[in-house]
């Protein structure tokens, strides 16, 4: 096989922008200080670029999760491209080979190459095949991305640099936006960025599924603008959401919430909770099975019959709790409706789906309880040892 030959152009740029970022701002620092206005320039940009890559390249454009107004796009195309992380429709086609080969070698960040390799070390090399745009038909046909495409440069220096030093020439300090806004916001959005083929792919837990690398952290949410959610991800890619909780820190997803909020997006797709469930369930099931097949025959095809039969109990209990949710939501929506007519019966079906509902709440967690002390048993499990079931 050939040896991959080197870019220049990404390599120098990927070396010097740090390294100049960290120089000229230090020097900036001790001849001017530093002002807020400083950091404002550099979290507007900061944020802006970094939605232009989260919720537009990646959450849009590479996955469709959501569909958005024009000027969405048009912002999408714009501020992405100031994140210099190459034009969306070359960004689209590797995330979209990424997930469909994802730790094979097909895969551009493949992190069976390595942290760095996944991390920012493919970016040093050309890619054979970067005019196949064979996985991004959709994307190579729309005006908006080839227009991005034929103008990356021009934008790069328009929105990424000559942007953010117009903002700093509006308090007198064009030199400190250029810098702070610019170079040194670039380097630091991308590799918070590039941290989700890195990190994303190293370390944090596997919930939904063990068949890849990718792993869920909510420290790396922090980071990355929620997009640290990877196992959940790629588990679960048109899901506009990476964070699924409302408690999961998922910017990208608050950010898009807030555009349909507007009526500048629509269709967002979620995945329904029992599909959710139902890979959680499977994925420990597998790591089980895994286990008892060093345990003794009879212990391990005990704890089979028992888990085989807790994980049905357990999505029934879910589907009637889904159910009975579902029945109260639209019984208490109805109370203009017919049940108004007769106001005392639209009080009983109320009460009686809310008591239901609460019931087979009560039954599912029993039902996870359940579920639970069987995983933990067989975790414990070790060759030779018998557990007390
Ligand atoms: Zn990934
Ligand atoms: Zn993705």
């Amino acid at each position: 096989m050939k040896a991959p030959k080197l870019n220049w152009v990404n390599t120098l740029f990927l070396t010097v922008t740090p390294a100049a970022a960290l120089v000229l701002c230090a020097v900036y620092i001790s001849r001017h200080g530093l002002v807020w206005a400083d950091f404002a320039v550099f979290f507007t940009m900061y944020i802006l670029t970094g939605m232009g890559v989260t919720a537009g390249y990646h959450r849009h454009f590479s996955h469709r999760s959501y569909d958005c107004h024009p000027a969405v796009r048009v912002f999408f195309a714009l501020f992405g491209a100031a994140a210099i992380q190459n034009s969306a429709l070359r960004w689209c086609r590797d995330h979209r080979i990424h997930h469909h080969k994802v730790d094979r070698d097909e895969d551009p960040y493949n992190i069976k190459k390595g942290f760095f390799w996944a991390h920012m070390g493919w970016i040093f090399y050309e890619n054979p095949q970067d005019e196949d745009f064979t996985v991004a038909p959709d994307l190579a046909r729309d005006p908006l991305l080839r227009w991005q495409e034929r103008h990356y440069i021009a934008i790069v220096g328009l929105v990424g640099f000559a942007l953010p030093a117009a903002l700093g020439a509006l308090y007198g300090r064009p030199f400190a936006g250029f810098l702070f806004g610019g170079l040194l916001r670039v380097v630091v959005v991308q590799h918070l960025t590039f941290c989700i083929n890195s990190l994303a792919h190293y370390v944090g837990s596997r919930p939904y599924s063990v068949d890849n690398s990718a792993r869920d952290s909510w420290w790396l949410a922090f980071l990355t603008y929620g997009e640290g959610y990877h196992n959940y991800h790629h588990r679960f890619a048109a899901d506009f959401r990476n964070g699924i909780r409302w408690w999961h820190f998922d910017p990208t997803k608050w950010f898009i919430q807030g555009l349909a909020r507007v009526g500048l997006a629509w269709r967002l797709r979620e995945y329904r909770e029992e599909h959710i469930l139902k890979a959680k369930l499977e994925t420990q099931l597998k790591l089980a099975h895994a286990k008892l097949e060093t345990a003794p025959a009879e212990i391990s095809e005990r704890l089979r019959v028992r888990l085989d039969a807790a994980r049905l109990q357990l999505e029934a209990a879910f589907k009637e709790w889904e159910d009975a949710k579902a029945r109260y939501r639209a019984v208490k929506r109805d109370a203009t409706g017919r049940w108004a007519m007769a106001r005392r019966d639209f009080e009983h079906a109320r009460e009686e789906w809310r008591l239901r509902a609460a019931q087979y709440g009560f039954q599912f967690q029993a039902a996870q309880a359940r579920w639970a002390l069987l995983i933990a048993a067989v975790s414990r499990l070790h060759a030779g040892h018998t557990p007390p079931l």
